[in-house]
């Protein structure tokens, strides 16, 4: 005999982030196509940009599925531009409904949004000076308009707080680890004994953060969508502190200058805290510490804010606890980063983009590469085919590197501190899952390559034989109830 409250034909699409690391969007889809059922209830878990690649690019293009007049309500797990991108233009093709996050998740969307929307009109605007275009007319993806459009959409909701979507249907936010406001999105589906609980991971943090709380250990779940980014990876667990002290050390002794090109969210509070705690220990002297990054300040700003998210004890210019390195300096003005592309060592420059992109970093290094006594650390993954890949690979093999059409000599040394990313890695995923108490009978793992998801399969099968595990390598549906 079926239950009035029993939750049937519920089914998850998998419309992005299926074998690839970018483009996340799922939709959990509950009551359709059941004689008794009326409209069913779309939830959308994620909006986000497809990066990389160009073929992966094109598909930002395509209409977004399932049409928005069909989705009742988005659930944002995180602000990054692969799972937030796209909102600015669902909302632009008509999408009108909640776009449910936490406070962190909201602060730093509406920055990152707003920058993406000026870079794509920025872009656009170009190709149609220069005519470097296969358009006619070059369009943006979307426009400030239409980032403000989502942002206005934005409802913030607190964490471990169940809130209500429709009749029998509710999800609650728990803390994610990854960034600010960065969360686990849990669906109770059903009432009382009956009821069944959907968890997505998004993107999960780990436990070697200095700078953010781990994720939540899980009390229960029947079934996880797992992100598994780092499925295939353990991460070096040498302390990256000791790394960075060490070349800012010898950097700073020969009077250098250490070029970090940084990561705007996340990183660049990890490494700021890092300069700090080495300052603490003695391990380095206390030198100008420059932040030359606006998008990069508004961040750290954000992430001070939001201390339920990090293991800070203090804020701003604390005491000898504090978050900052003692001589910290921001910039505002492209005067002031052009002053301090000219000073004189030592000191310490943080600056955009990480993976040399473009941004301000390129007149840093511009200015500091050709000088044997600087150093340049990067301390996030190069990307195929950025010039931080060739940076970082050729760089001190063919002595020199193209920066704004001249080649500038690589005198300075080129390091890597490549053991600080805030995905969780195959070690601590399967960890992850050991810890909930009442464990999934199934698990989905989405959000990453083929090879990745496959070698996340087969330690997790090993370790819970009695967890069915599917690895998404494509776009699809399952039906889970
Ligand atoms: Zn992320």
């Amino acid at each position: 005999m079926k239950n009035a409250n029993q939750p049937t034909n519920v089914f998850l699409e998998f419309h992005g982030a299926a074998g690839e690391v970018t483009g996340s969007r799922s939709v959990l889809r509950i009551g359709a196509g059941d004689a008794n059922s009326q409209v069913p209830l779309r939830i959308m878990v994620d909006c986000g940009l497809f990066q990389g690649s160009s073929d992966s690019r094109a598909q930002n293009w395509e209409p977004t599925l399932p049409r928005p007049a069909d989705i009742s309500a988005i659930v944002l797990t995180h602000a990054h531009l692969d799972h937030s991108g796209r909102l600015p233009r669902y909302c632009h093709e008509g999408y009108g409904g909640p776009i449910y996050c936490t406070d962190g998740t909201a602060g730093l969307g509406k920055i990152l949004l707003l920058d993406a929307a000026f870079l794509e009109e920025e872009q656009a605007a170009y190709a149609r000076r220069t005519g470097y275009s296969r358009h006619k007319n070059p369009l943006p993806l979307f426009t400030e308009h239409d980032a403000n459009l989502a942002i206005d959409q934005f409802k913030v909701v607190p964490r471990n707080v169940w809130q209500k979507l429709g009749e029998n249907v509710s999800f609650q936010f728990l803390r994610g680890g990854h960034i600010t406001g960065a969360s686990l999105v849990q669906f109770a589906i059903g009432t009382g004994d009956i009821s069944r609980i959907v968890t997505f991971s998004g993107d999960l943090g780990n436990d070697r953060s200095l700078t953010m709380r781990p994720p939540v250990d899980l009390v229960e779940t029947d079934i996880l969508v797992l992100e598994s980014t780092y499925g295939s990876r353990i991460q070096s667990r040498q302390p990256a502190l000791e790394m960075l002290g060490g070349i800012i050390a010898r950097t700073l002794a020969r009077n250098g200058v250490v070029v970090i090109p940084a990561f705007a969210v996340g990183r660049t509070q990890e490494i700021l805290y890092m300069i700090r705690l080495l300052e603490n220990k003695k391990a380095i002297p206390q030198v100008p510490v420059v932040l030359d990054s606006p998008m990069a300040s508004a961040a750290t700003r954000m992430f001070l804010q939001h201390s339920e998210d990090h293991q800070i004890a203090t804020g701003f210019n604390g005491g000898p606890d504090g978050f900052l390195p003692r001589y910290f300096e921001t910039t505002h003005s492209s005067d002031e980063s052009m002053a301090a592309c000219m000073r004189e060592g030592p000191m310490i420059v943080i600056s955009a983009s990480g993976m040399l992109n473009g941004g301000r970093v390129l007149h840093h290094l511009k200015t500091r590469l050709p000088d044997a006594r600087n150093s340049v650390v990067f301390v996030g993954y190069q990307a195929e085919g950025t010039k931080g890949r060739y940076l970082v690979e050729k760089g001190k093999e063919e002595g020199r590197v193209r920066i704004f059409h001249a080649e500038v000599p690589v005198e300075a040394d080129v390091e890597s501190v490549d053991n600080l990313s805030a995905h969780a890695d195959q070690e601590d995923l399967v960890g992850w899952v050991g810890r909930i108490q009442r464990r999934p009978k199934k698990i989905f793992l989405n959000h990453g390559s083929k090879e990745s998801s496959e070698a996340l399969k087969t330690r997790l099968e090993h370790a819970f034989p009695e967890i069915e595990i599917l690895p998404i390598h494509s776009q699809g549906e399952f039906r889970i109830s």
